[in-house]
Formats: structure tokens, C-alpha cells, sequence
């Protein structure tokens, strides 16, 4: 957010708006199978800006192998010991800082009793680790929800009748407000967000 309004990053432009409708629907990319479930707020991390100062002059791990996941590490690398970007089986990363290892193995499981102490892969092979930051894929509704300080419950953003969040000037709509899943329910939604983002703006420029 700027004192004006916001900042959109994209992986080749930045966009600044009074107003901003979250669109992105409900897609979760996240590795299956891997025990995540069981180390969530105990070493699973979903979002590096909220959370990577919890791991300072640690060594972390960032699954993923796309911009999102660059950009996590970029998040990430001046604030913990090394980060390894785990690729999960995918290409690696055109990404090079001193503290920053790729290693492409496929994973088999989180590993730890209490919280994440290891990345076991399929080859039996044990990275330690004491974080792990998912972001596979491109960053979804929930994920910029969480770096903004957006109010969610579960994988869905928490808007009100107008589809506003708890933070002004920013709006969710359709499947990423969760409920139900239909085109219908996501016509309605971003037809009320985008009136409310209208009169937002409105409101705002009347103001100045
Ligand atoms: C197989 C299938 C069949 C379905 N059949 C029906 C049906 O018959 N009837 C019905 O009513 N509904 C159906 N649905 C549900 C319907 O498709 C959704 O409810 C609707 O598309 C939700 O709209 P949305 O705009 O909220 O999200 P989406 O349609 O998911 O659109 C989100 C958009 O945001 C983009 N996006 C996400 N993250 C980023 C990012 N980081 N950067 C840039 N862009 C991003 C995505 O690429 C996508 O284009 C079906 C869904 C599926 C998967």
C-alpha cells in the first residue's frame, strides 16, 4: 500500500490505483502429500514479508520455481541465514544471490515432531530446514490477502455486503470471497465491488 492508495507489483510493470478489486479466484498451488497440513504456524509459512523475520539468521527453504517463488526469496534473503529453493521436480530458477542454493529433487515429506526440522526428498536425501515458504505457482487471492494484512478465514478473503475488505479502498469478489462456487455468485459480486469501487474513488476525489 502507498499513502495514496496502492501499488501493484506485476512481473513486468508496476500499476498505482485508488481502489483495488481482488478477482483471482479460489486456485490453492500447493505440493499434495507432503505432510504441510500438520506444520502450518509451526515452520509452513504462506507469505515471507509476514513471517521471515520469524526465521532471522536461519536457513529457510521456498518451494516453487516461478516469479512467486523468486520473489518470496527476494523477501526472504536479507533477513534469514540461506534460503534453498526447492523446485519440487521443476526447472530451476534463472536466480543467483550468494546465500541462495536451488536444489531440484522431488519432495517427499516435511520432516520434525514439533515443528519443521527437514525437507526429506524422494531419494532419501534429508535438507534441514526450519522454514519452509510455499509458493509454487503464481501468488493466489489469500496469498496477496495475508501480505497485505487482509482478514481471511481459511482460503477465502472476509468482505461485507459490499464486498468491501477490512482494508479501505480494497475490494474482493467471486470464488476468492469463498461460499458459493458459480459463475452467478461472481457476476453479482464483482458487479457490486466494482459500483462500490465507483463511489469510492468518487468519494475520494470529491475530497481533495
Ligand atoms: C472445471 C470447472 C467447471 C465449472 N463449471 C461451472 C458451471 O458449470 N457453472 C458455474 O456457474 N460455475 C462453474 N465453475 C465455477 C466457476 O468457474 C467459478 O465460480 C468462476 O469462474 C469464478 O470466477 P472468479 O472470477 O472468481 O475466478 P476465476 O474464474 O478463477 O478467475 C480468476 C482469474 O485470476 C487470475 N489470477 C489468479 N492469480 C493471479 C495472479 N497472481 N496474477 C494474475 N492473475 C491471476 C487467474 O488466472 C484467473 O484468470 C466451474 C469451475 C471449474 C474449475
Amino acid at each position: 500500500m502507498i499513502p495514496e492508495g496502492f501499488m501493484v507489483k506485476t512481473t513486468n510493470s508496476e500499476y498505482t490505483a485508488l481502489t483495488i478489486i481482488l478477482a483471482t479466484g479460489n486456485k490453492k498451488n500447493r505440493p499434495k502429500n507432503i505432510g504441510i497440513e500438520k506444520f502450518e504456524g509451526k515452520g509452513v509459512s504462506y507469505c515471507a514479508i509476514c513471517d521471515g523475520f520469524l526465521y532471522r539468521n536461519k536457513s529457510v527453504s521456498v518451494v516453487g520455481s516461478g516469479e512467486y517463488a523468486i520473489s518470496e526469496t527476494n523477501d526472504l534473503i536479507n533477513v534469514v541465514k540461506d534460503v534453498t529453493i526447492l523446485t519440487n521436480g521443476e526447472l530451476a530458477p534463472e536466480f543467483r544471490a550468494d546465500n541462495v542454493r536451488i536444489d531440484t529433487r522431488k519432495i517427499k515429506e516435511l520432516q520434525g515432531n514439533d515443528k519443521v526440522e527437514g525437507v526429506e526428498f524422494q531419494d532419501g536425501a534429508i535438507l534441514k530446514t526450519e522454514g519452509v515458504f510455499l509458493a509454487q505457482g503464481i501468488a493466489g487471492s489469500t496469498d496477496f490477502a495475508r501480505k497485505l494484512g487482509i482478514i481471511t478465514n481459511k482460503d477465502t478473503i472476509v468482505v461485507n455486503e459490499k464486498m468491501e475488505t477490512n482494508i479501505k479502498g480494497l475490494y474482493a469478489c467471486g470464488d476468492c470471497t469463498g461460499g458459493i462456487l458459480q459463475i452467478s455468485k461472481s457476476v453479482y459480486e464483482g458487479t457490486v465491488a466494482g459500483l462500490q469501487a465507483i463511489k469510492y474513488i468518487k468519494n475520494k476525489k470529491g475530497g481533495e
